[in-house]
């Protein structure tokens, strides 16, 4: 149960980083999430590419 939740956790903070990370690869590190495949802000850290690219 309790690894359960760390791995959950952890998971969100990879994908939080990840996502911070395409941010500053875009050129805007204030960014919460940019799109891997042409750079535009994503709002939510969830996706790594945006609507026009997936
Ligand atoms: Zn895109």
């Amino acid at each position: 149960m309790f690894e359960c939740q760390y791995n959950e956790e952890m998971e969100a903070e990879v994908r939080r980083l990840e996502a911070k990370n395409r941010a500053a690869a875009a050129g805007h590190p204030e960014w919460v999430n940019a799109c891997a495949v042409c750079g535009c802000e994503l709002q939510s850290d969830s996706a790594v590419r945006c609507a026009t690219c997936a």
